[in-house]
């Protein structure tokens, strides 16, 4: 359905929709009569990937011309994910990240105060966590960030709470575990400039290895010394569809439920880097080389999501598997590259 003929339903405004988690919801959100309208900047975001939404090229940190691009337009609520997401480039450049991120979220949260908008959906991370202390991370774990990136993420739920205290607005930050996977069928996917996340390093390396020089087409694997059953860190990959429909449902939730909540999106199911590698060896049915170096900067050894509150709250449960993350992925970098 094309966003001038979905008359009568619902209207999201989607920041950051030309991007990986965003674009994927978007077109879910298309799917299910949903009228969209994506702000974007389309400084990481792709203009392709946001299908028949309406697309608003502005930025945040530019509240005058924000308000002035969407006046006129009655949205029924928002889902924000316009922000910078690399953790390493947040602790090199970390007034970048408070700019994008807290300035852009605040000139956010305050149109949506101007336009009454009180429906507000958060894209987090279980960044704002920083180091665990428990192999399974709940919500009532520390909030104890350790980089920029999570303490961006951290200011902006704190916002939302607050404002939730003082004002109307209904919020939920959704705290994302290792996003991944694709929508090939939709043309969607992760492409990130550069990428730094693991499965789509796996599956690049492998189009790579056919015409780069040998060094640049090798995986890197971080660290083979951790206290983890084989050494490499454990992290917990949830489909970025599942995401999608979580962000539905979130909707839902904040349209029935006043005040603010955070709650985890990931499966509650830990996979070491090797045992990522070997599933892609299993997909692909192609030998992958790898090599090991030190350990990345930040990286704690396990990560995995306790995602009951999930459950119960916005009766979301993942449906896809490591084996359907990696093949919808490998599907789409074939498609692409
Ligand atoms: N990793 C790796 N090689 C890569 C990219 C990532 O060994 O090319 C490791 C990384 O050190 C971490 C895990 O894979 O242990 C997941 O990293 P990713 O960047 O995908 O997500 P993060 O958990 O950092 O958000």
């Amino acid at each position: 359905m094309k966003w001038e003929e979905a008359l009568g339903s619902e209207h999201i405004l989607v920041t950051g929709g030309a991007g990986y988690i965003g674009s994927h919801t978007t077109q879910l959100l298309l799917d299910q009569g949903y009228q969209v309208t994506v702000v974007d900047n389309l400084s990481t975001g792709h203009a392709w990937s946001v299908g028949d939404a309406e697309l608003i090229q502005c930025d945040l940190r530019e509240p005058v011309v924000l308000a002035g691009a969407l006046r006129k337009k009655s949205f029924t609520g928002i889902i924000h994910f316009a922000g910078l997401s690399q953790v390493g480039e947040s602790i090199a450049q970390p007034l970048s990240y408070f700019d994008n991120n807290v300035t852009g979220s605040l000139n956010l949260i305050d149109y949506a105060a101007q336009a009454g908008i009180d429906q507000f959906v958060f894209s987090s991370s279980a960044a704002v966590y920083g180091n665990p202390r428990a192999a399974v991370i709940d919500e009532t774990h520390v909030i104890a960030p350790i980089n920029p990136y999570g303490m961006s993420k951290a200011m902006v739920e704190t916002m939302l709470a607050e404002s939730a205290r003082a004002n109307d607005l209904r919020a939920i930050a959704l705290r994302y575990f290792n996003a991944a996977g694709a929508m090939p069928s939709c043309g969607l996917g992760e492409a990130h400039d550069p990428e730094t996340h693991l499965i789509p390093n796996v599956l690049k390396s492998l189009l790579l290895a056919a015409d780069a020089s040998p060094g640049d087409a090798y995986l890197k694997v971080f660290g083979d010394d951790y206290e983890t059953p084989d050494g490499t860190c454990i992290r917990d990959y949830v489909h970025v569809t599942d995401l999608a429909q979580a962000h539905v449902s979130a909707l839902r939730y904040v349209k029935d439920t006043a005040g603010a909540q955070a709650v985890n999106l990931g499966t509650g199911r830990g996979h070491s880097v090797l045992e990522i590698i070997d599933t892609c060896q299993q997909v692909t049915g192609k030998d992958i080389a790898h090599i090991i170096e030190p350990r990345r900067a930040g990286d704690p050894a396990v990560l995995v999501a306790d995602n009951k509150l999930a459950g119960e709250l916005l009766d979301w449960r993942p449906q896809r598997t490591l084996t359907d993350i990696v093949s919808d992925a490998w599907q789409w970098h074939q498609m692409s590259s």
